[in-house]
């Protein structure tokens, strides 16, 4: 592998800003600051040089009954085009093992662009998929995933909080989807019985109250068990409160929040096509917008996760569907840190240095994925050579995800990824996509101290 530099640049962590060349060899950082001629120049005047993002929240890899419409291959090329070059993928429990579940989700990355990692979702928290745990980690997958929003969830409370045990003494991560199952039940019911069946009742059927329930108990869950809980999508003021409170106690919850709850609001729910952006919990009122920029400006959120899971328009419109029968989710993983950058740092809600903390750094070190994150002396060259006064029109036909349209249509975005390394290697440059399927490797997680 050739030696590479990277000059000119203006390099971004968590904490500054700076101008300094990068010195890469193996695929490496080994040295910043004024560094040697390279066997390869690449020259970033003008541009940043910003971490790759690593997005903990994706769902690439398949179920033994359904496969996603952007799988690994597809939903990879998405990821590098927007400067995402780690993603951690859920993979599903299998016939009662956590391990079955995880090897799926091995040979479904073979087809890889970008480096990944796995959550295990745990649908049946028996005695025999907790005694699984300390192989997983030893193998390097410390990381769960919880649905509280889940009838089992409910009936199997006990069971779960023995998980959260066990975890906690293993130093995984839990990742936890809270919405409170009973009461988004009882209001589907209720609004069916009303005949409110229509995609503009989907808001009220799961309510900032469901969420609101869920993340109390889960903290308690945090404090009781004393596992670390990382509360994915989180979108209301109310919830993020309760995080805030929560984190002042010094329980042990991360937060992450969804882009779509940073930009858009129930209003999309009047439109014909509301069903296109129906996703969990629902987008909200434009105060809990506010309260969203306002919580990962000040540490409550510690990550934004793209939650990335599109569904065709043709699935997501099909006539007869009632609110609840819609599948949930949509793209985030290309325009994740260009939105973020047009809409958070370029409007000043977010300092562009907090903005590689929430979408890198602050990632990394939450699901222990060493060497990422972070542009540091022995760290993995996973690069974003950001254009900041690129414009561009948000249109899905011009992105790499398999899906056919984005929740973002149309919108004018000022900075754009012009260039992404992986390792050292250029995997997308000028809107080009440069790496094969199969470029992406499988990163340990180390577990939590
Ligand atoms: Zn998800």
């Amino acid at each position: 592998m050739v030696s590479l530099a990277v000059r000119g640049g203006t390099l971004v962590s968590a904490e500054e800003s700076w101008r300094a060349d990068l010195f890469i060899k193996g695929g490496r950082i080994t040295r910043i600051g004024r560094v040697p001629t390279a066997e390869r120049e690449l020259d970033a005047t003008g541009l940043l040089v910003l971490p790759g993002c690593v997005d903990l929240h994706t769902h690439l890899a398949s179920t033994p009954t359904w496969t996603p419409l952007d799988d690994f291959a597809h939903g990879t090329r998405a990821a590098i085009a927007g400067g995402v070059t780690t993603v951690v993928s859920m993979v599903y429990q299998e016939d009662g093992s956590l391990r079955r579940g995880i090897e799926r989700g091995l040979r479904d990355a073979e087809s890889s662009l970008c480096d990944f990692a796995f959550h295990s979702v745990v649908t049946d928290p028996s005695a025999d998929a907790i005694a699984e745990l300390p192989s997983l980690v030893a193998d390097g997958h410390a990381g769960l995933k919880v649905f509280m929003v889940s009838n089992r969830f409910v009936e199997r409370t006990v069971d779960y909080l023995a998980l959260y045990a066990a975890a906690a003494r293993r130093g995984m991560l839990v990742a936890v989807h809270a919405e409170d199952h009973l009461l988004i039940e009882r209001s589907t019911a209720a609004l069916h019985l009303a005949g409110k069946t229509g995609v503009a009742f989907f808001p009220a059927s799961r309510p900032v109250e469901a969420e609101l329930l869920a993340v109390r108990a889960a903290v308690r869950h945090a404090t009781s068990s004393g596992a670390s809980l990382y509360l994915v999508h989180l979108s209301s003021a109310a919830a993020l409160d309760e995080v805030r409170r929560a984190k002042g106690e010094r329980a042990r919850v991360f937060g992450e929040t969804r882009p779509l709850y940073l930009y858009l609001t129930r209003q999309q729910f009047d439109r014909s096509d509301a069903a296109l952006w129906v996703g969990q919990p629902p987008l909200r009122e434009q105060a809990d917008v506010y309260a969203v920029w306002r919580a990962l400006a000040d540490g409550t959120l510690d990550t934004v996760g793209t939650d990335h899971i599109p569904r065709s328009r043709a699935d997501k419109l099909a006539p007869g569907l009632t609110f609840d029968k819609i599948p949930p989710g949509v793209a985030n993983l290309e325009t994740l840190l260009p939105m973020l950058y047009s809409e958070g740092v370029r409007k000043e809600r977010l300092a562009v240095e907090r903005m590689v903390e929430v979408v890198a750094t602050n990632p990394a070190r939450i699901a222990g994925l060493r060497g990422k994150g972070e542009i540091a002396v022995g760290n993995d060259a996973d690069l974003v050579l950001f254009d900041p006064r690129a414009t561009r029109t948000i249109r899905a036909s011009e992105l790499h995800s398999a899906c056919d349209y984005d929740p973002y249509e149309g919108w004018e975005v000022t900075g754009w990824p012009r260039t992404v390394l992986l390792r050292g290697e250029v995997v997308y440059d000028k809107g080009e996509i440069r790496a094969q399927p199969g470029a992406g490797r499988f990163v340990r997680r180390s577990a939590l101290a």
